[in-house]
């Protein structure tokens, strides 16, 4: 009897590494995340980059809960990971035919984005939705960029049934999943020297995150559309129930408000944090010389 009993105490005491480890989004989690980031030994990231277009203005309102009714513009990136050899994207926007013949959309900056996304060492997304991948999966470079196109096994799904309610072209047929990268991991996943991914199941199952530490020391994080507008995260409300409901967009609420209020935290630490969409955060970072304008393409 007392030998079964201690069955379960062995098993308990046999994963001691898993009972170190923080909780997602909770104390601890950025210690965690700044360890990870020193798996992969290299040089880190010199610069974070970025180029955007759209420039959509739409009241602060119809994208963050009982935000005010201030106008603000929303941009679609692609960022740069820049390395002294080669470099990653983060997330890829979208063709402008996905959002109208009025949206400001300058087609050498276009052009950039595709040649950076044609060119990386590696590309990911920040989660599954259309205005993220598109620049990825409808691109003149598809073929050039599906080898290095790493998606997460949930974005990968995500896009699958879209493709099967025949979403505007907005998914990822079966052929083309089998051809990109798909990992999985949890809660995060080095993938370059001071890089590392964030599982982020929220906005949507397939949303992640993106811890940098550059060279310079500066740490940034890329939260994607846990927050419509930086708003959200300052004054920690909710992207817009209207608009999510509007589009079919679920979130999932506890974690959403758990990881905006996680990000509170690590801002006031001194982690830059930016969402995808906000313009005007982005030309501060861009001014703050956190951000860099525009893309390197010497060197792939
Ligand atoms: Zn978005």
């Amino acid at each position: 009897m007392l030998c079964l009993l201690a069955i379960p105490l062995l098993l308990s005491l046999a994963t001691p590494a898993q009972a170190q480890q923080a909780r997602p989004f909770g104390d601890g989690f950025l210690e965690e995340l700044r360890r990870a980031a020193t798996f992969i030994p290299g040089s880190p990231p010199q610069q974070l980059r970025v180029a955007a277009v759209g420039h959509v203005p739409v009241p602060v309102s119809d994208v963050i809960e009982g935000a005010g009714p201030d106008t603000v513009n929303m941009t679609f990136p692609v960022y740069q990971l820049r390395f002294e050899h080669g470099w990653i994207t983060v997330d890829a926007a979208t063709p402008d035919s996905n959002l109208g013949p009025k949206v400001h959309w300058p087609t050498a900056t276009w052009d950039s984005m595709q040649v950076a996304l044609r060119d990386a060492r590696l590309s990911v997304v920040t989660h599954e939705h259309w205005d993220h991948v598109m620049g990825i999966m409808r691109s003149q470079f598809f073929e050039a960029i599906k080898p290095h196109a790493m998606f997460t096994r949930a974005q990968a799904a995500w896009m699958s049934k879209l493709v099967a309610r025949n979403n505007g072209g907005t998914g990822i047929d079966s052929a083309e999943a089998a051809r990109v990268l798909v990992v999985d991991f949890d809660p995060y996943m080095p993938i370059a020297p001071s890089v590392v991914l964030i599982r982020a199941a929220g906005h949507t199952p397939g949303s992640q995150m993106v811890y940098i530490r550059l060279a310079s020391g500066k740490e940034i994080i890329l939260a994607g559309d846990v927050a419509w507008n930086m708003a959200g995260i300052r004054e920690q409300r909710p992207n817009s129930v209207a608009s999510k409901k509007a589009i079919g967009v679920v979130e999932d609420d506890a974690a959403s408000a758990r990881q905006v209020r996680w990000l509170k935290q690590v801002m006031d630490a001194g982690v830059e944090v930016l969402v995808a969409h906000d313009d005007k955060w982005l030309e501060q970072l861009i001014a703050r010389g956190i951000v860099v304008r525009g893309l390197d393409l010497r060197n792939p």
